[in-house]
């Protein structure tokens, strides 16, 4: 591992994510190649970065640690090939990082020259176990579903029930609600009933309702 990955998987253990799974899929993962060229060097820093349309690169611990949540959650249920939905592709990191951990991930991103440019890395990175849609992530990916694992990489002002329906019935879902203050929600689904928690507080751009891009 380079030498920078290395002291950034160090600072997300530090910051609490114990996952040692999730933790090595993120540090053999070059995150420089999520990044424009102009920012590639600070490809190792702990922060959101810009990706083009005002749309951001998810910080390094907040990708580990809704990895690492979703994993647990499939331990505990004892989900043993667990079909992913993403919803926010944005620039395929946190997809790549989670088709290295689960059977299938399903991605849907609004914006198409995001989801062309995250196509062309996932397929340079050889990630055949991904699927990108261009669409609506409020409308989540009915078709492929139920989803063992549902994850959504911007904040929601409310929830969109829609993604709660897609669960299988052992299902979770892990999702940003807020505006301004944001809080990350784990949904669980026990047969018919749900119960939620939140986990902490987080920082998204918003989850846009409607209109592709
Ligand atoms: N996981 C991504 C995060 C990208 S930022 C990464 O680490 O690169 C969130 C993404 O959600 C943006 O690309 C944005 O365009 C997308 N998004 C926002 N609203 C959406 C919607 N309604 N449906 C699908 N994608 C949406």
């Amino acid at each position: 591992m380079l030498r920078k990955a290395l002291s950034l998987i160090n600072l997300i253990r530090e910051l609490g994510v114990s996952d040692e799974s999730v933790l090595s899929v993120m540090g053999a993962i070059d995150r420089s190649l999520f990044l424009p060229s102009t920012l590639t060097h600070r490809a190792y820093e702990n922060n959101a970065l810009p990706i083009g349309q005002g749309q951001t690169l998810s910080q390094p611990y907040t990708v580990a640690r809704m990895s690492a949540i979703l994993r647990q959650h499939m331990q505990d249920q004892c989900i043993t090939q667990p079909q992913i939905l993403e919803i926010g592709t944005g620039s395929g990191f946190q997809t790549a990082v989670l088709s290295q951990i689960f059977s299938h991930v399903y991605s849907v991103e609004r914006i198409k020259s995001l989801q062309f440019q995250a196509r062309r890395r996932l397929r340079h990175l050889d990630c055949y176990n991904v699927s990108l849609k261009h669409g609506d992530g409020w409308e989540g990916w009915p078709s492929k579903g139920p989803f063992d694992g549902i994850i959504v990489t911007a904040a929601a002002a409310t929830l969109p029930e829609v993604l709660l329906e897609q669960l299988s019935p052992k299902g979770c879902l892990l999702i940003p609600v807020g505006e301004s203050d944001q809080q990350l929600y784990l949904y669980q689904r026990h047969g018919e009933e749900f119960t939620h928690q939140i986990v902490e507080e987080v920082k998204f751009v918003p989850l846009v309702p409607g209109e592709l891009q």
